[in-house]
């Protein structure tokens, strides 16, 4: 069913990595940049999220002896330094997520540098060193994001979701390892019901969603992939959600030969599987096209209407 799985360590079956896009009230600056300030319940809703949930999860995951990435804008890391000592004090990676949740494609080249090496340079005062992986906001990877990534020395990215293995991303300056996830791994689809951003899942019980991500893993763990959960501490660290989630830990567990790992970790273990020609993965041309296909014009087309 994987035309080309990895062999992943110690005999493991998949590769497992929660990840935790931290975005904080980042989001409703960026949404309603002049009325963010007057949603005090949007913005506790938010603030869950380093406040209570990041602890909650540190802990989790020191129950599980587990070591996670956590994404984050780097505005967040300079509003909760709290929250990112917890991340670091636990051993976990923290990866670039942004400035303040820009959307890359969206932006001129330049001003997308600029907001990612501001990004780079908080990481360098707070943590001590340049982070190694990257998601875009919102998944919106732009035409110029694995050029600048190459520049600036970032190891791999976490935006797209071209397979289920990793596979490397290049273009004429260099490449990066791809880490991909998908929309049914990202709990905004199951949980996220919030009038300030006009989005409004149905509310449904938190083992629902854990049943298409045990799906997904029992998949991957049958052929060799790599799980990677986009998950929102306001979202998926409230309570009732986080009892399922250590349930879901628990089963994987009890399957057993999984790798539970950094994005870092995966990264670096394919580097060195390619490195050693061990492993070939597949590998992605960037972009995917140089403009607007030329078949429909350049006007916006009534075809698309
Ligand atoms: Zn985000």
């Amino acid at each position: 069913m994987i035309a080309n799985p990895v062999p992943w360590p110690n005999g493991a079956r998949c590769a497992v990595a929660f990840t935790f896009d931290m975005d904080a009230d980042s989001i409703l600056h960026l949404a309603h940049h002049t009325s963010a300030d007057t949603r005090l319940a949007a913005m506790s809703m938010l603030r869950y999220g380093p406040e209570i949930a990041v602890p909650r999860l540190v802990e989790l995951y020191k129950r599980f002896d587990m070591h996670q990435t956590f994404f984050l804008p780097a505005w967040c890391m300079e509003r909760y330094p709290a929250a990112v000592e917890a991340i670091l004090q636990g051993g976990h990676e923290i990866a670039h997520h942004g400035y303040l949740h820009e959307h890359p494609n969206e932006l001129p080249s330049e001003e997308e540098l600029y907001w990612l090496q501001r990004g780079i340079d908080v990481f360098v005062t707070m943590t001590g060193e340049r982070p190694r992986g990257f998601r875009a906001p919102t998944y919106k990877f732009s035409r110029h994001t694995l050029t600048h990534l190459v520049n600036e020395g970032f190891v791999y990215d976490a935006s797209l979701m071209g397979d289920d293995v990793p596979y490397l991303l290049e273009n004429a300056t260099g490449r990066v390892v791809e880490l991909p996830s998908h929309y049914a791994l990202d709990d905004w689809p199951h949980f996220m019901a919030s009038r300030d951003f006009n989005y409004f899942m149905s509310i449904k019980p938190p083992r629902q969603a854990m049943e298409v991500y045990a799906a997904e893993f029992d998949a991957m763990w049958e052929y060799g992939g790599l799980w990677v959960a986009v998950w929102h501490p306001f979202l998926s660290g409230r309570l009732a959600r986080c009892v399922a989630i250590a349930e879901l830990i628990a089963y994987m567990h009890t399957k057993g030969q999984v790798w539970f790992a950094r994005l870092d970790e995966v990264a670096a273990y394919v580097q060195q599987l390619t490195q050693a020609g061990t492993w070939t993965p597949r590998v992605d041309r960037l972009p995917y096209y140089p403009g607007p296909i030329p078949e429909l014009g350049e006007a916006e087309p009534t075809l698309a209407r």
